[in-house]
């Protein structure tokens, strides 16, 4: 099917009765083919409608306009100041699932063909009106289940990313302009001294790798953070996560080992998703069973970005507490300390400090969380852990890739940068640089989809939802 000739429509809002439904058409034959379908309150034919007016009209069916199926509201946008950029039409019809299949199949009839998953945007993306990394983060707002991952790709959708890229396409463009100019023109253009283009070089290198490091946070924000509840029996592992997420995910008791699986819970703080895991007690046992679950714990230690070491101050800093210390540190990971049990006995936050060498008392949280009974020091748990990760990690006014097809063309562009670099210090031939250099800004240039292949493309969009 030749994409640009045709004319798709789809329904764009989720199946299901709702108050309105929105129906979309895009081709060069869009107006033609509502035209056919719609009669305008006024008489008006739409040819006679100016864009983005919302205008009143009734659907009715194709070569039987006795026949009314919807009263509704469209607005037509003429190419190329549409979505897609070609001819579109919008109309927003009531929201049954019987009534826009109905509106639907009526386009068909004359002459829509249906839209493939993320074709709007596909067109969008072919007639230039957003590049890749734009289109990428159409779906990533749609699929966003957290506030900092929805801003980060709104601003991407905004082009802060393409902006980013193309300034260093830009850059690696000027140079090898710089390099030919001066083999071409040697009698006015002085020599280029190759080794003097290292520093700058290096640094858009280093400015790449930012990009490419960015990554890994970028997925915290879409997918959330990991927060893993370790601790001996009955310290009041469960309890918290039950304070945590604001309801009883976890079996409470005060019989040591109730925990055997990891129990998760996924809770939204601030814009960020925090998964919570609750582990089984870390001890000596001779269980079989509980003595899985304590495996479990410790995968959970390795796989979690911050551990919530749990301390009872009823039964402080046992041999067990120091074990399990040093287990946890193993791993590098955030630590928060709790004392928990606080309304049982005065916690002892000095004597945690010297035991395990702490250089603040930022890192200890006091809490309780008796049964049937107000919980204490929970809020203050939740902004710890966000502080960490997010001062630690992440900046809110930085942008994140989040997207691993992108993550992928800059490590190739790194590559070649790398190979530039020890060229540069072995003597390179101008020529070869400039080609080098060349390359390099198409291969930088693919992060915004020019010159990618068709198959990435279409894997990419057909991820889309129908409609977008
Ligand atoms: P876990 O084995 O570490 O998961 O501990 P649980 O959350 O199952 O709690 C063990 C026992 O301690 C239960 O009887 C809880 O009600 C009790 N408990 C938990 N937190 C507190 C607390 O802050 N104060 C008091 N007094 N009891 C608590």
């Amino acid at each position: 099917m030749n994409i640009v000739n045709s004319t798709i429509a789809a329904i764009s809002t989720a199946k299901g009765n709702a108050a309105i439904a929105i129906i979309r058409i895009s081709g060069r034959y869009a107006e033609k083919i509502a035209d056919s379908i719609i009669k305008t309150k006024s008489g008006k034919k739409l040819q006679e409608i100016e864009n983005y007016k919302i205008t009143l009209g009734k659907i009715v069916k194709y070569k039987n306009s006795q026949v009314c199926i919807d009263e509704v509201l469209f607005w037509i946008a003429r190419s190329p100041n549409s979505y897609t950029g070609e001819n579109f039409v919008e109309i927003n019809c009531h929201g049954g699932f019987f009534v826009t299949q109905l509106i639907l199949d009526e386009l068909i009839k004359a002459g829509a063909v249906l839209a493939n998953p993320g074709e709007f945007t596909r067109r969008a993306f072919m007639n230039g009106k957003l590049d890749l990394t734009q289109a990428e983060s159409v779906i990533q707002i749609i699929n966003s289940e957290s506030r900092l991952y929805l801003e980060n790709s709104v601003k991407c959708l905004n082009g802060e990313l393409s902006e980013k890229i193309n300034y260093l396409k830009n850059f690696f463009i000027s140079i090898a302009s710089r390099i030919s100019a001066s083999n071409d023109f040697p009698d006015e253009i002085e020599e280029i001294d190759i080794k003097s283009l290292y520093p700058e070089i290096d640094e858009k290198k280093k400015e790449i790798e930012k990009i490419v490091d960015s990554y890994e946070n970028g997925v915290k924000l879409e997918k959330g953070i990991k927060v893993s509840i370790i601790g001996k029996p009955n310290v009041g592992k469960s309890s918290i996560l039950n304070a945590f997420v604001g309801f009883e995910r976890s079996i409470v008791t005060d019989v040591e080992g109730t925990t055997r699986d990891v129990v998760e819970e996924e809770t939204n703080v601030d814009g960020l998703i925090i998964k919570v895991y609750d582990t089984a007690g870390i001890h000596e046992s001779l269980n079989k069973i509980e003595k899985i679950g304590i495996k479990y714990s410790i995968e959970n230690i390795k796989s979690c970005d911050v551990v919530l070491f749990v301390l009872n101050a009823n039964s402080f800093l046992t041999k067990e507490d120091i074990a399990i210390f040093e287990i946890i540190n193993l791993y590098k990971k955030h630590i928060i300390f709790i004392i928990n049990k606080i309304d049982l006995r005065e916690p002892k936050v000095d004597i945690l400090i010297k035991t395990f060498n702490l250089s603040i008392k930022e890192d200890v949280v006091l809490v309780s969380t008796p049964q049937n009974e107000k919980n204490i020091g929970i809020d203050e748990l939740k902004k710890k852990i966000y502080k960490k990760v997010i001062n630690d990690n992440i900046n809110t006014n930085e942008l994140y890739i989040t997207n691993a097809r992108q993550k992928e063309c800059l490590n190739k562009t790194l590559d070649s940068i790398e190979k530039i670099l020890f060229g540069i210090q072995n003597n390179i031939s101008h020529d070869i640089l400039c080609f080098e250099i060349e390359e390099i800004s198409k291969s930088i240039e693919n992060v915004l989809g020019t010159n990618i292949q068709e198959e990435i493309i279409e894997s990419i969009f057909s991820n889309f939802c129908v409609g977008k």
